[in-house]
């Protein structure tokens, strides 16, 4: 775990160096849980999104998008049920004056006796060989029973305090976290403070206060902005059920414990689509939309074992089916998108504030109804965060040295192509140069001059970039440059009139959409 931490603390370092992702307001020394992506970081950024948005609306004929307002009338929170319910559970320790989330604290207990069994069976796998059998070692062996025991009876008071009647059941959540004995990571000590409800949304204020100003909200999903367009959206562009909305868009909240780099901030992005459908068929959608977006996680290479789906255990007051997609970060498994059944609570509560009939006439039932909803919701910096862990290798190579290089699939990298020109002389930079003005219509291209080649290579490794030509004295003569790969590090001769059509496919966000289809 340690070792984890290290290498998460590296490539936290790295983005930084690299000019991915930067301290909001560095000068000033940060500000909590926020940051700015830089040079590197918006492009990696843009390419995950044009990834996200071309799989809904290009490859669905029934997807469209929006672009939706941050701010939002107020009665849209009160609607949503935002204003009274989106709160976290918070309780602080006494002694470090540290502040948790309370339901955070439990679910991390309840990942410790999973972790202990897990350990159980991966020992026993090393023993056994082939012969193991996990079930009947779940079923036989005595220490993993005792911890699934633990899991178990946590696991089903954890349930009954989250769905308790009128709300989370606060004084049964404390008792949990001192039967338990959670400690303050920090303190080491149990004194707690009672669990309080901590509204996550932040307010401003907007026209002048003489003129009656009222509060608004920024919002703390981009789902909402979907819901109110939806009688604007379904009637312009006369679609017909089942359809969808997607929307990027940024989100705040205000996070009790904003920690894990750009894991929790307090403004990020989120890419959601709104999926309107038939009351009735949403269990289908459901398991539909769940393959459907594990598809697209999986798409990247990164390997099926890196994911899983965790069902909720509490569902929002809305969704009456939810899952998550989890990646495994350094730092365990962790939520990267979620999938929701919402029903049709959100229309129907518009439709109850409004006033507005927000229905939709069925022409082949000849009926009005109020469609239910399959919600996808993935953050970007989530999805940013994923993509660095997985691609982050300080690589040993076989001459003894290490080189840092970041494994992005290539369709998403910043910089698709490096051209370098061997020596600053003989006409090489301009040969370069040529090559750039060619190839920069078709993807991103970056000229580097400076040091050796050797220190270039490495440069680029650092950012990801797939693909480096160096121009040398042969280039002069034959036109043929070196195409060196960054994960073989192997280099070819190849014709500079062939450049294009071996790289475009390959970097391309459509060679990643072919893929899904
Ligand atoms: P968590 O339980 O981690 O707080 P959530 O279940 O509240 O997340 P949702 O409301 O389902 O999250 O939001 C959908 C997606 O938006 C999440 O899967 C995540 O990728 C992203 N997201 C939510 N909150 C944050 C945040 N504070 N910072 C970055 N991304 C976030």
């Amino acid at each position: 775990m340690a070792q984890q931490e290290d290498v998460f603390k590296k490539i936290v370092s790295h983005c930084k160096e690299y000019g991915f992702v930067f301290p909001s307001s560095d000068i000033y020394d940060g500000l909590g849980a926020v940051y700015d992506y830089g040079q590197n970081g918006v492009e990696l950024k843009n390419n995950i999104k044009q990834y996200w948005w071309q799989s809904m609306v290009l490859l669905h004929e029934n997807i469209v998008g929006i672009d939706a307002a941050i701010f939002m009338h107020p009665t849209t929170w009160k609607a949503s049920g935002h204003v009274d319910a989106f709160n976290d559970p918070l309780i602080d320790n006494r002694d470090s004056k540290k502040r948790y989330r309370a339901d955070v604290l439990i679910e991390e207990q309840l990942a410790k006796y999973e972790d202990k069994i897990q350990k159980e069976i991966e020992k026993a796998q090393k023993r056994f060989g082939d012969a193991f059998d996990e079930a009947q070692f779940r079923a036989t062996n005595q220490r993993v029973l005792e911890n699934q025991e633990k899991y178990d009876a946590l696991h089903k008071r954890y349930q009954e305090v989250m769905n308790a009647e009128g709300g989370i059941d606060l004084e049964g959540m404390k008792q949990i976290i001192l039967d338990e004995g959670i400690v303050c990571p920090i303190s080491g000590t149990r004194n707690w403070t009672d669990v309080r409800q901590f509204n996550l949304m932040f307010k401003t204020e907007m026209g002048s206060t003489a003129d009656g100003a009222s509060t608004i909200y920024l919002r703390p999903e981009t789902a909402q902005g979907i819901f109110v367009n939806y009688l604007n959206v379904q009637k312009t562009g006369r679609m017909k059920l089942p359809f969808g909305i997607a929307q990027i868009g940024k989100a705040f909240r205000n996070e009790i414990v904003a920690r894990q780099f750009i894991f929790r901030m307090r403004e990020f992005e989120q890419m959601e689509m709104q999926f309107f459908i038939q009351p009735g068929t949403e269990l289908d959608w459901f398991a539909k939309w769940k393959e459907t977006r594990m598809k697209w996680h999986q798409n990247l290479g990164f390997g099926a074992e890196n994911y899983r789906f965790h069902d909720h255990d509490k569902l929002a007051h809305y969704a009456n089916a939810a899952t998550d997609i989890e990646f495994r970060m350094p730092f365990g498994f962790k939520e990267v998108e979620g999938i929701h059944s919402r029903t049709n609570f959100d229309l129907s509560q518009h439709a109850k504030y409004s006033g507005k009939k927000i229905e939709y006439f069925d022409p082949d039932r000849n009926e009005s109804y109020t469609p239910y909803v399959i919600e996808t919701s993935i953050g970007v910096d989530r999805m940013f965060l994923s993509i660095m862990c997985h691609s982050f290798e300080e690589q040993q190579l076989p001459d003894g040295q290490t080189r840092t290089v970041l494994h992005l699939p290539a369709a998403l990298a910043p910089v698709k192509l490096a051209v370098f020109p061997l020596t600053k002389k003989d006409g090489m930079p301009e040969k370069a140069q040529e090559i750039i003005n060619e190839l920069r219509f078709h993807f991103n291209c970056k000229y580097e001059e400076k040091d050796q080649i050797g220190k270039r290579y490495r440069r680029m490794d650092a950012i990801g970039c797939p693909y480096c030509v160096t121009v040398d004295q042969q280039t002069l003569e034959d036109n043929t440059v070196t195409l060196r790969d960054r994960d073989t590090m192997e280099q070819k001769r190849v014709l500079i009139s062939e450049l294009r059509s071996i790289i475009e496919d390959k970097v391309s966000i459509t060679s990643l959409l072919k893929k899904l289809l």
